[in-house]
């Protein structure tokens, strides 16, 4: 068999078992089956898979056409251009988190001009948005939590692999369950759990055969994790810190209303992604 014959057997047995972009994942996992760069693929379309390699292939492809993410299959996922190890442990970081480190950033900057900002994360999961800040800010402190111990594992692993993990203290709890209050922070910031019950059901089978419940479901509304985390954010947040949430589709109305309910913060803005869906909340502490 050839690579060429590789890839549109796989491409095909995808599609028909309704994969999205089935010649991508083909693509994706012959290379990996062969330890090869994608790129090096297309150079060598006449090239021969050896028995082995095709083996690997067929393994893959059944997994991936039964459903599981090829981000756990391969062990890896791209997130602000860092390559971080996901598994099973841990939610697969979204593009649109992106937006999330990029107001962060644009707080951070203008703090670390003059100290070293303390940043708390709560929900960290694979570390992405802690990693992410401390790759970008060198002169930062930040905490980062989760509620599992496999994950916080996992985002540890990600931390040294990408060699910040003098920046950030990984810590086990509930939101700010470990922490006294006492205005510490210049910055909160999360991704919570944030899928309603309904949404959970509609889940497609990637996500709700694979994923960790436990980082999708804000229960039977969505909003469990931002009632709580709004009502106790303002008593560990600096004076003019801020609280940055990313939010599911149709939950910005209701979490600027939780802030705006709950006061001590100047009147929150909203960030769409690139869908156009609102999608980060910032809201900064008044003095
Ligand atoms: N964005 C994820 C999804 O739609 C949900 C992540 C979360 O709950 N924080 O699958």
């Amino acid at each position: 068999m050839t690579i060429l014959e590789a890839l549109n057997w796989a491409t095909d047995h995808l599609r028909d078992q309704g994969i999205d972009n089935p010649r991508l994942d083909a693509e994706l996992m012959l290379s990996h089956s062969m330890h090869l760069g994608r790129e090096e693929l297309f150079l060598r379309l006449r090239g021969r898979v050896i028995e082995e390699e095709r083996k690997t292939l067929e393994s893959l492809v059944r997994r991936r056409a039964s459903g599981e993410p090829l981000q756990y299959m391969l062990g890896h996922q791209e997130f602000w251009s860092i390559d971080l190890k996901v598994d099973p442990r841990v939610l697969i970081p979204r593009p649109e988190t992106e937006h999330l480190v990029e107001e962060a950033l644009s707080i951070l900057v203008k703090i670390s001009s003059q100290n070293i900002p303390s940043v708390l994360e709560l929900g960290t999961g694979s570390g992405a948005i802690a990693i992410s800040l401390a790759k970008e800010v060198r002169n930062i402190f930040i905490v980062a939590t989760d509620l599992s111990e496999d994950a916080l594992m996992v985002a540890r692993e990600n931390a040294k692999r990408t060699g910040v993990c003098d920046r950030i203290r990984f810590v086990k709890g509930d939101l700010l369950g470990p922490f006294r209050s006492g205005g510490a922070f210049d910055l909160i910031l999360s991704n919570p759990p944030y899928l309603s019950d309904s949404e959970i059901r509609d889940l497609s089978r990637e996500a709700k055969d694979h994923e960790p419940v436990m980082a999708l479901s804000g229960g039977e509304d969505g909003l469990a994790f931002y009632r709580r985390l709004v009502s106790q954010a303002p008593l560990y947040l600096k004076e003019e810190g801020w609280l940055l949430l990313e939010v599911g589709i149709h939950q910005a109305g209701h979490v600027c209303g939780m802030i705006e309910a709950r006061g001590h913060f100047q009147k929150p803005a909203r960030i769409k992604d690139l869908s156009g869906i609102e999608r980060v909340m910032k809201a900064q502490r008044r003095e």
